[in-house]
C-alpha cells in the first residue's frame, strides 16, 4: 500500500520551504512534518521486531488505521521476510534488516518507525531512527534505565521527530472515563488505589527473564501498567515509596524479579497499593476508593475483555483495539504537529518510578522520589 498522494521530491523540498517560512513567519515552531503531512493522508509505519506482538496485535491493527498503514519492516530472521511481504503487499524495497535499518534514511515510504524488541534495544534503535529522520513510537517499558530514556527524548528532539510510547491502556474508553471520573471528583475525593498485573510466565528460556535484554521482571513487563495507571487516575507523581521484593523460584527468576508489591504515597496524600508478579494468573485490575464511592476495572490491563464498575453502576462500553486507536494517535500527532499524551516523557517518568522500586527493594528503605 502506498499512501494516496506523495509529492515528488522537488515539490515535496518546495513545499517544505514554503511551509517553514510560513512557520518562522508565525512566529512560531512549524515542523517541515507540517508541510509534508498536509500533503500525505497516511503515514507509512516500519515495524522492528516481528515477534508476538507486531504478528498478532500491531500489524492487524494497522490494517484498520486509516491514517497510516504498515509500510515496512526491519527483521533479523530472513524467513519472515517473504512471509510479510506477500501477506501485507510490503514491496522488497522497504524490507530491513538490524545491519541494513540505517539506510531506512532514504525510504520516504517510511514516516514512523514502531520499536516493538526485546526492552534492551529500544534506545538503540529509537536513536537511529531518530538521526534516519524517522518519528519514532516506541514499546513500552521505554527502556531499561532513566538514563536510556533521557537519551531517546534527547535524540528525538535533537532530530526533530516525535517520540511517544505504546501505553495502549491510555486508549481504551474504560481507562479514559476512569480518569475523567477521577478529575472530575465524581466519587469525591480519592483516598486510596490498589492496582495489579501479573501473569505466570512459561518458557525459562526467553529474553523476558534474562536481565541484561529485559532490564527487570513482572515490574517492567506487566508491574508498570499498574504504575501507570496510577499516575494517570491520579496526575500526580509519587513523593515516596517502599517496595518488597519476593523469589520462590530463585533458578527461574535468578537475573530478574519474580513478585513485587510497592506502596507509593502522592502529593495529594493519596496511597497506592501495587503488586505485580510472573508466577501466578488472575492478577489484573485496579480498584479506586474515594471517600463517596469506588470505581474499578478487573479485569483492567488485557487486550479485551475489560470490565468497569463503580459505586453509581457498570463502566462500560464496546470492545476497541486499543492498538488501533494509539496508532491513529501517534499517526494524527505527526500529521498535526501536535505532541502524544504517550510521549517519550512519560515512559522517563515511569522509569524513574522503576529504578525507585528497585533501590527501595535493594536498600531495604523508603524512597523520597519527589
Ligand atoms: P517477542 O519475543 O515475541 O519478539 C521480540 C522480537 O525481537 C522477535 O522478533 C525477535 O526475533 C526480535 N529480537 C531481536 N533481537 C533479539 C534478541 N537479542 N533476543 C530476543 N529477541 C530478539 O516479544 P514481544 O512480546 O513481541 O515484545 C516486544 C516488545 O513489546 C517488548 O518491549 C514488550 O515489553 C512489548 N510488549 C508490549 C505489549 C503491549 O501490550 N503494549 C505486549 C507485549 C509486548
Amino acid at each position: 500500500m502506498t499512501p494516496a498522494f506523495r509529492p515528488s521530491r522537488r515539490n515535496f523540498v518546495k513545499t517544505v520551504s514554503a511551509g517553514l517560512a510560513a512557520g518562522v513567519a508565525a512566529g512560531g515552531f512549524y515542523s517541515a512534518e507540517r508541510a509534508r503531512g498536509e500533503q500525505k493522508k497516511s503515514l507509512g509505519v516500519a515495524l522492528v521486531g516481528l515477534g508476538s506482538l507486531s504478528t498478532k496485535q500491531i500489524a492487524p491493527a494497522l490494517q484498520k488505521t486509516g491514517n497510516c498503514h504498515l509500510a515496512g519492516i526491519v527483521t533479523g530472521t530472513p524467513e519472515k521476510e517473504q512471509v510479510w511481504a506477500s501477506k501485507y503487499n510490503i514491496d522488497r524495497s522497504h524490507i530491513y534488516n538490524y545491519e541494513s535499518f540505517d539506510k531506512i534514511a532514504g525510504d520516504d515510504a517510511i514516516d514512523i518507525v514502531y520499536v516493538v524488541l526485546p526492552n534492551s534495544m529500544h534506545e538503540e534503535y529509537t536513536i537511529r531512527a531518530a538521526k534516519a529522520g524517522k518519528h519514532v513510537f516506541c514499546e513500552k517499558p521505554m527502556a531499561n534505565s532513566v538514563a536510556e530514556c533521557q537519551r531517546m527524548i534527547d535524540a528525538c528532539k535533537a532530530a526533530d521527530r516525535q517520540l511517544a510510547i505504546g501505553y495502549r491502556c491510555q486508549f481504551d474508553p474504560h481507562h479514559q472515563r476512569c480518569i475523567e471520573l477521577a478529575k472530575s471528583k465524581e466519587f469525591g475525593t480519592m483516598r486510596l488505589i490498589d492496582a495489579g498485573f501479573g501473569f505466570k510466565i512459561g518458557d525459562p528460556k526467553q529474553w523476558r527473564l534474562n536481565k541484561q535484554l529485559a532490564g527487570g521482571g513482572a515490574l517492567m513487563d506487566v508491574g508498570i501498567y499498574a504504575l501507570q495507571a496510577c499516575r494517570y487516575l491520579t496526575g500526580e507523581e509519587p513523593v515516596s515509596l517502599t517496595a518488597q521484593e519476593t523469589k520462590t523460584d530463585a533458578v527461574k527468576f535468578a537475573q530478574v524479579d519474580e513478585s513485587i508489591t510497592w506502596t507509593m504515597k502522592f502529593p495529594s496524600g493519596v496511597l497506592a497499593q501495587c503488586s505485580t508478579s510472573y508466577n501466578f494468573n488472575g492478577l489484573n485490575h485496579f480498584k479506586v476508593y474515594s471517600d463517596k464511592g469506588f470505581m474499578q476495572l478487573d479485569p483492567a490491563f488485557g487486550y479485551t475483555g475489560i470490565q468497569g464498575e463503580s459505586s453509581n453502576g457498570p463502566i462500560k462500553f464496546d470492545q476497541v483495539d486499543a492498538f488501533q486507536l494509539e496508532l491513529q494517535d501517534f499517526a494524527s500527532c505527526v500529521l498535526e504537529n501536535k505532541k502524544s499524551r504517550v510521549a517519550g516523557e512519560e515512559g522517563l517518568k515511569d522509569l524513574k518510578v522503576i529504578e525507585a522500586i528497585y533501590e527501595s527493594i535493594r536498600d531495604g528503605k523508603t524512597i523520597v522520589t519527589s
